[in-house]
Order: C-alpha cells, then sequence, then structure tokens
C-alpha cells in the first residue's frame, strides 16, 4: 500500500463551516484553503444545510481532493443541544432535503425572538446586523448574533459573547427543539451516511449524562463519534480515543472551523488521530 493510503496518514478535515450557514468564506474559498494545507480528503459540514454542497463538489474535484457530502444536524437530546454530524450522505435524498428545510423554517423564528430577549435587556437592536451577514433566513443563528454584539462594540470576543449572552440563562437564549437524535441519526442512515457525534466534549455533560448519550446514539444506528477536533484539548482527545474503542465507534477528524479570525485551527490543521482509533473515512479511500 502506498504511504499516502494509509488512512491514518491522509490530512483529513470532515467538519468545515462555509457561509451556507455561519462560516465566513465561500465553499470555494475554503476548499482554496484545504489544497493550500495539503488536505486530502474534505468535508462540508454546514449547520442544517446542504447548500454549499455543489460548490465544495466542483471546487474539490478541480483540486483533486476527495470530497465527501456532509452536515451538522442540530439535535436536541435530554433538553440539551447535542450535534450530530451526517457523512458521506447522498444530498439528493428527498427526505433529508425536506427535514432539513423545516429546521431551518424555525431559525428565523428563533432570531426574531432572539432580538427580542436582548432587547429587553437593554441591548440595540441586532436582527439587520446579524439578518445581514446571515446568507439567508434559515442560516441565521447565534453566531451571527455574536458576530453583531462585537461589531457594535458590546463585547470584545466571541469568548465574552458567550459567557454573557445567547447561553441557557442569559439574555439572547432562547429555548428551541430541533430535531431528535433518533430523527437525526435515522435521517442520515436512509440517506445512506455516517452519522458521527460532533465534538463530545463540548456539551458538558456529567459522565453518566455522556455515557447514556453514548448509548442512545448507538441504539439510534450513530457509528462513529468526533475525537480529534479542532475543539477538543488533547485529554479530550486521548478520552475520546479510549471511549470510542471501549464502544466499538469508529473516529473522526474535523476542525470545525468557521473563519480564520474566529478559529483557533485552520482548514486541515486538527490533530492527527491516535493510532488505536479506526477511521471513519478508511473505506471511503
Ligand atoms: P446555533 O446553531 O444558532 O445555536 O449556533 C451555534 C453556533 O454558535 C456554534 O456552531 C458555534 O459556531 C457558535 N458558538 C456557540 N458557542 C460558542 C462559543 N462558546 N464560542 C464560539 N462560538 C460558539
Ligand atoms: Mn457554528
Ligand atoms: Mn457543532
Ligand atoms: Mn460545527
Amino acid at each position: 500500500m502506498k504511504k499516502e493510503m494509509i488512512p491514518h496518514d491522509l490530512n483529513v478535515d470532515l467538519h468545515v463551516h462555509s457561509n451556507a450557514s455561519d462560516g465566513q468564506l465561500s465553499p470555494t474559498e475554503l476548499v482554496y484553503r484545504a489544497h493550500k494545507n495539503n488536505v486530502d480528503i474534505f468535508s462540508l459540514t454546514d449547520h442544517d444545510s446542504i447548500n454549499g454542497l455543489n460548490e465544495a463538489l466542483d471546487c474539490c474535484s478541480e483540486k483533486k481532493i476527495q470530497f465527501i457530502p456532509g452536515v451538522e444536524i442540530s439535535v436536541t437530546w435530554s433538553k440539551k443541544t447535542i450535534h450530530i454530524l451526517g457523512l458521506n450522505l447522498d444530498f439528493f435524498n428527498s427526505q433529508l432535503n425536506f427535514a432539513l428545510s423545516s429546521i431551518q423554517n424555525t431559525r428565523y423564528e428563533r432570531a426574531k425572538a432572539m432580538d427580542e430577549s436582548l432587547k429587553k435587556h437593554g441591548l440595540p437592536s441586532l436582527f439587520d446586523d446579524a439578518f445581514g451577514n446571515a446568507g439567508s433566513k434559515g442560516q441565521i443563528g447565534r453566531l451571527h448574533f455574536a458576530r453583531a454584539i462585537i461589531s457594535k462594540k458590546i463585547c470584545a470576543s466571541l469568548q465574552e459573547v458567550f459567557q454573557n449572552y445567547l447561553v441557557p440563562g442569559k439574555p439572547g437564549f432562547i429555548e428551541h427543539t430541533w430535531l431528535s437524535l433518533s430523527e437525526s441519526v435515522k435521517l442520515i442512515n436512509n440517506a445512506g451516511g455516517v452519522a458521527v457525534l460532533a465534538h463530545p466534549a463540548r456539551y458538558r455533560l456529567s459522565e453518566i449524562e455522556l455515557s447514556a448519550l453514548i448509548d442512545d446514539f448507538r441504539f439510534f444506528g450513530g457509528v462513529a463519534i468526533e475525537v480529534a477536533s479542532g475543539c477538543h484539548n488533547n485529554f479530550e482527545i486521548k478520552k475520546f480515543q479510549k471511549i470510542a474503542n471501549e464502544h466499538n465507534l469508529l473516529a473522526s477528524r474535523g476542525t470545525d472551523f468557521h473563519c480564520p479570525d474566529e478559529s483557533r485551527l485552520d482548514v486541515g490543521q486538527a490533530p492527527y488521530l491516535p493510532d488505536s482509533c479506526s477511521p471513519v473515512w478508511a473505506s471511503w479511500i
């Protein structure tokens, strides 16, 4: 086997956002970045949207990068928001398209309510600003509001925004019910894809809750977990490598890149997977 065909050695980024959701670069700009950073396999995984996939696909074939169609689905599990990546799916699947449109329809109303909540707490209306930098009605989310808060100099950084606004218990947070875990995994599997539990360290779950989430996820048909995530430190990578092996889950790698100024790691620069993991992309090469 040629060295570059050993799955662990490939430069893979299976978690990236474009301006089809809350990233700031176009799919083309992202693929150019991936090319510059020697990415071999690239997936675009916008929140609840597949709108950038055609453009990314075309650009990847131009740049000779293997393209994996993806999406990051917002899920409500046990009253918490969880993100499930659907990778290598048929993005023309009609059930998937219908479900994603339904989620997008609820984002606009949620954004209006977020704006009202912020105004009630003395902030100016940020709706036009937030909406102006979201690609379309269905894409608007908390990061668009966070950027508007920074541009009005109400906070200095994203970290400051997400400590004081837009999170449970703070102004601008609106309870929202996304898809259920079982619905999202089923949708992904029915579209021929692979369901991956995204950035598992991000959810502030107790060990008991984490174990219940992984059990439910596997029960509904989830088969992989993001181990080498741009959101994980070295300790968390080790922890989830162990969990992946214990639960027979494949492992994924991705930066969760959103834009150059905001993301710690550039496209393709997530840590490599630990050797003992089974890469989710091994069967796609
Ligand atoms: P939404 O899907 O509208 O709830 O927005 C979620 C998005 O907000 C995430 O995908 C991130 O892009 C962003 N976000 C949430 N929390 C943080 C944080 N602490 N720091 C930076 N970005 C965050
Ligand atoms: Mn995001
Ligand atoms: Mn996420
Ligand atoms: Mn993401």
